[in-house]
């Protein structure tokens, strides 16, 4: 922790944390040491980890990377932070890792870049003229600069896979359900999940094996959402094959064509490729997939998304906690003033797009049409696992922009978002993983897309790779 502390000070320029309290790491870690002593410890067990803003902590801000939110400290801790932390009455079972602090973020998760942040933008440590990739972008420099082992990130539409692929790091958006999203402040309630970001598929195993529980405060929350999710990370792909140098015989890798078309950058196109040869050459078959309605995940994503957000985000009213204006007129003058004062400028794009799709009147035409799309896309993916095991494609169609060149245009930001957001609408879990570096130094990291709770088997398929 120590360390870390140090590393975290010596790294400020990332922008990677938004608040550290050296105190109450500190004293977390002489607990953990205790416990360490004691000889109960569990493999992560003072382990230290950096935790996305978006959840909430007791002792560190919880602002969402948001000026609504500024200084504000959390009476309880969201139900990740809690069983990631130290074990305590109100959660026994928690595994004993130690806070390090919070990690900068798009304001509300909304963005690809990080530059959405009230706090300024967080820079990728693998180049600083470049953007960290978002919305977890704090987390993923803090991991890839080594200010932090370990992270937790969200992600709703691709903001744990995409900064991972950028600082070339493993990351992991769990099956929807499989972890609780008890205080982890809301964005898009049906597509919102947390995960894990780190190094390796083996160190994203151990988290989410810690992180994912059922719990009574997250009615989407799955019954049995424990298990080991590292239990197939040193075995072949089939139980019955012994040949060390064939893991993956049997396992049918599926490549939609959609994912490798017009708009995806050579370098990043090859090196998936490349990855895909690897997994063959390990034992894989590779076959061709179809996912016909890639594109239209942009739109369907951008209604429902923004729709969510709207009803979300109508609790910050200044009335109970957050932002409120100091003058103010009457209710309704104070309601308004607080908000424009307290949100940036893409989220309240957000809350315009989201009511208005929501307006009597635009209601069928845009949401009612939007969820109709995303139960096809769904049915696109079952009919695509009838032919393969795991899908395989890009995280993003390019590495890492420059701080900036994106900003100006949302639309073009949203773009980038292509090959994440289809999983969210399906609900299914899928992760990123490093492949290589374009020709600039850049990380480029692969996407592996399983079917409903197959995190195991990604992990296992990832870690074989690795
Ligand atoms: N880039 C997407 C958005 O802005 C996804 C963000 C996320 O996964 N939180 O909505």
């Amino acid at each position: 922790t120590q360390y870390f502390l140090g590393r975290i000070e010596a790294g400020k320029h990332w922008n990677a944390y938004l608040d550290v309290s050296a105190h109450l790491s500190l004293e977390q870690a002489s607990i953990a040491d205790n416990i360490l002593a004691s000889g109960k410890a569990g493999p992560l067990t003072g382990v230290p980890i950096a935790h996305k803003d978006v959840f909430v902590t007791r002792g560190w801000k919880s602002t969402a990377g948001s000026k609504m939110l500024e200084g504000y400290l959390s009476p309880f801790d969201a139900s990740v932070v809690e069983n990631l932390g130290i074990p305590s009455e109100i959660n026994p079972r928690g595994a004993g890792m130690v806070c390090l602090g919070k990690t900068n973020m798009d304001e509300f998760a909304m963005g690809s870049s990080n530059e959405n942040s009230a706090y300024g933008p967080v820079l990728n440590p693998w180049n600083s003229a470049y953007v960290a990739g978002g919305s977890s972008g704090g987390s993923a420099a803090a991991v890839a600069a080594g200010l932090a082992p370990i992270a937790t990130g969200t992600d709703t539409g691709g903001s744990i896979r995409q900064p991972a692929a950028f600082c070339s790091l493993t990351g992991i958006k769990p099956s929807y359900g499989r972890v609780s999203r008890y205080g982890m402040i809301a964005y898009a309630s049906s597509l919102d999940q947390a995960g894990p970001m780190g190094k390796t598929a083996e160190d994203c195993a151990l988290l989410l094996t810690a992180m994912s529980s059922h719990d009574p405060r997250d009615s989407t929350s799955l019954a049995d959402s424990g298990e080991d999710y590292g239990r197939y990370l040193n075995q072949n792909w089939e139980a019955s094959n012994t040949n060390p140098a064939k893991p993956l015989e049997g396992l049918r890798i599926g490549l939609p064509k959609e994912f490798f078309a017009e708009g995806l950058a050579q370098d990043v196109a090859n090196a998936v490729n490349a990855a895909a040869k690897v997994m063959q050459d390990l034992g894989a078959q590779l076959v061709e997939v179809s996912l016909p309605k890639t594109k239209l995940s942009i739109p369907v994503y951008y209604v429902l998304a923004p729709a969510e957000a709207s009803s979300n985000l109508s609790r910050f009213d200044g009335v109970r906690y957050g932002h409120r204006a100091k003058e103010y007129s009457d209710l309704s003058d104070m309601y308004k003033k607080s908000r424009t004062e307290g949100f940036g400028a893409e989220v309240k794009r957000r809350i315009l797009i989201g009511t208005y799709v929501l307006c009597h009147g635009y209601y069928d035409a845009y949401y009612l049409q939007a969820q109709k799309i995303r139960r096809i896309i769904a049915a696109d993916f079952q009919a695509a696992f009838d032919k393969c095991d795991v899908i395989l494609g890009p995280v993003a169609p390019d590495v890492a922009w420059r701080l900036g060149e994106k900003s100006k245009d949302p639309l073009q930001m949203y773009l980038e978002d292509i090959y994440t957001l289809s999983t969210n609408l399906a609900g299914l879990p899928a992760m990123s993983a490093p492949c290589g570096f374009n020709k600039n130094n850049l990380p480029i990291g692969m996407q592996l897309i399983g079917n409903y709770f197959s995190e195991a088997r990604l992990l296992q398929v990832a870690h074989q790779y690795q």
